[in-house]
């Protein structure tokens, strides 16, 4: 017999647990605290973590569910606003999505009885339901981690975290430093390089090989921490001439 099972979230995640447990005559409820589907590629002004332009690092083939495979010309790597487009088809063609409750948040999960207590809140107020199992599909990426600098408290000019950039707006005319250049460091670089008045990218190697020949290098142990300038004329697939190797 079908079970009832909550799954908090409607990313990627949430989208296909629901789908496979509709597969498996399951009776799946899912809560998303957001007013739409798409985890961290759906965008949000003020709740959302990604940037206006955000493309999938990952390419439509590795990207796509097996069962729902995106054509075979879409090889560039996906606007995350067509990723989410492509998201509402899958769970559109396989029933998900009235099987979605949006604007509403699960507060609290309780084992009790040999089943699952849920708290959600919506704009109704506060509700609990029993469940058989719950599938948590809340993400990794929802809350950023911001680092702790000696002197911020005394830094007079914006700091910001990726998640809280949405466009080049923001840092048009500003000297701006970037630090870290992982996938969103580095996205997030080349456009503001276009944009501000001067842009700085900083980062941590393990190793003592710099990853730009332009850098100022200091080697610490087994880490190194560079320091590159980034010129405003790069294009978005560019960064400084990296070393040889
Ligand atoms: C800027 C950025 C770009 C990325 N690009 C890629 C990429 O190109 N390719 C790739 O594979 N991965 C990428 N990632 C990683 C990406 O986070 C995961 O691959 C993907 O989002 C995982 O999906 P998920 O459903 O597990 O989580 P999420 O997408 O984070 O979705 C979680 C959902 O749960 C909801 N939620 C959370 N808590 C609650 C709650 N208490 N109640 C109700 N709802 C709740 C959230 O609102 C959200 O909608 C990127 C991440 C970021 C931040």
């Amino acid at each position: 017999m079908g079970k009832r099972v909550a799954v908090i979230g409607a990313g990627p995640a949430g989208l296909a647990t629901v789908k496979e447990l509709l597969d498996e005559g399951h009776e799946p409820a899912c809560f998303e605290r957001a007013s739409s589907l798409g985890g961290v590629f759906r965008f949000g002004e003020t709740d959302g973590v990604a940037w206006e332009s955000c493309r999938l690092t990952s390419s439509p083939l590795l990207t796509s569910f097996s069962d729902f495979p995106e054509p075979a010309d879409r090889l560039m790597h996906l606007p995350a606003r067509e990723y989410v487009d492509y998201l509402t088809r899958y769970a559109n063609a396989f029933g998900v999505l009235p099987r979605i409750r949006f604007d509403t948040t699960v507060e609290a999960v309780e084992r009790d009885a040999g089943s699952w207590k849920v708290r959600t809140r919506d704009a109704a107020g506060v509700r609990e339901a029993r469940y058989d199992a719950v599938a948590v599909c809340s993400g990794l990426h929802q809350h950023p981690s911001t680092p702790e600098f000696p002197g911020q408290q005394s830094f007079t000019g914006a700091i910001m975290h990726s998640a809280q950039y949405r466009r080049p707006a923001q840092v048009a005319g500003k000297r701006v430093l970037i630090v870290g250049a992982g996938e969103s460091g580095a996205d997030v670089a080349a456009e503001v390089a276009a944009n501000a008045a001067e842009t700085v990218l900083s980062l941590l190697r393990y190793g003592k090989t710099p990853l730009f020949a332009s850098s100022k290098l200091t080697v610490e142990g087994n880490v190194c921490f560079e320091v590159v300038k980034i010129p405003p004329s790069v294009a978005p697939s560019g960064l400084p001439s990296p070393v040889s190797p």
